[in-house]
């Protein structure tokens, strides 16, 4: 994929970073979730506790890493962050959890992906700010509880059905992240091109925002290709037909799906009828692996309304139909 919202490499990571807002006021959309730990955050700072846990849910790139190094700034605290494959060991995480200062924020990106034996070190941590570690080996090896800071744990995972019930029950503060609207992202398309100077007129800024699959962070990736597009191919200025002539060369239909969105629709019709069809199946016959479907490309399908998730598999709509230019069979369920 030219531009996916997956993780990348560090160079585009760090222009990641410089395009991040840094407050609240300047975080974009997801009204209500601002609007819950504007009111929680502010709780917390009048009594100089810790804020409760966060869970933050969502797909990839729309803004979970953000929110958490926002909570920690609007805090006034440190963050510390990791992720669920990355703590491998217990003592991974108990180094982290014993360096933090009060009311500090843990970030753990992906948290769904801990381990057991991680996990039950975080339960005491989560519920009384104690953990219990192993000192010594063999038969002089002894238990031994260790007061923690009070902290905030902020976690991030795609799907919050994908962790343990215990894990789920210790987050006071659940939210799950939407796509964005157009707009909305039109106007984080309008800051970023701003903070990188890009000269671009805002009929070019809603064409890149209007095709970014609802995530900021597809948008920011593309605002940049297609700032390359028109300093080669173009004047410099980012125009609306400079923006569609970088998206076709792109892959991105006027619909604003990529290449695998289309292969995705084309298998579901064309290989198993429409469906319904098991996600096995579908990753099978593209070649994705089967959490990157469920992750990243189809839960954008379904709120487009172009794929249904029945119990029966996923079927594709009389709208998926249209968008390939197929004609639908009569009996076709959408
Ligand atoms: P996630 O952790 O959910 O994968 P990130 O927090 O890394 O997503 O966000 C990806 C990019 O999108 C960041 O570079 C950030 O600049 C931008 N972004 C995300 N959410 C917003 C928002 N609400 N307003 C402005 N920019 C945002």
């Amino acid at each position: 994929r030219v531009v996916s919202a997956a993780p990348a490499s560090p160079k585009e990571e760090a222009i990641e970073r410089a395009l991040r807002p840094k407050l609240l006021d300047e975080y974009v959309g997801q009204a209500k979730v601002r609007e819950q730990l504007e009111i929680f955050i502010g709780a917390a700072r009048k009594r100089s506790e810790a804020l409760d846990h966060v869970l933050l849910f969502g797909p990839p790139g729309l803004g979970k890493t953000t929110l958490s190094h926002i909570i920690a700034q609007e805090l006034g605290v440190n963050l510390r962050q990791t992720s669920g494959p990355v703590l491998e060991k217990p003592k991974d995480l108990a180094a982290l959890l014993t360096n933090l200062e009060a009311n500090d924020v843990l970030f753990i990106d992906e948290i769904h992906r801990l381990s057991p034996v991680v996990e039950e070190i975080l339960y005491p941590a989560l519920e009384d700010y104690q953990i219990d570690i192993m000192i010594g080996e063999g038969p002089a090896a002894r238990s031994i509880k260790l007061d923690l800071q009070p902290f905030t744990l902020v976690g991030a995972t795609t799907r919050a059905g994908m962790l343990t019930n215990p894990l789920r029950d210790r987050f006071g503060i659940v939210a799950r992240l939407e796509f964005y609207t157009a707009e909305e992202l039109a106007r984080i398309v309008q800051r970023s091109a701003g903070l990188l100077n890009a000269p671009m007129e805002a009929e070019g800024g809603f064409e890149i925002a209007r095709r970014s699959r609802g995530t900021p962070r597809i948008a920011n990736r593309l605002l940049r290709r297609v700032r390359d597009f028109a300093d080669v191919k173009g004047s410099g200025t980012i125009t609306k037909d400079i923006a569609n002539r970088a998206l076709a060369m792109l892959d991105v239909d006027p619909q604003g799906f990529d290449l695998m969105d289309r292969k995705l629709l084309e298998a579901v019709i064309h290989r198993f009828d429409g469906g319904p069809v098991g996600l096995d199946n579908i990753a099978a016959s593209i070649g994705e692996e089967r959490d990157t479907i469920e992750d990243v490309i189809e839960p954008y399908l379904i709120q487009q309304g172009f794929l249904q998730r029945t119990p029966r598999g996923r079927i594709a709509t009389l709208a998926a139909y249209r968008h390939l230019g197929v004609v639908p069979p009569s009996s076709a369920e959408a």
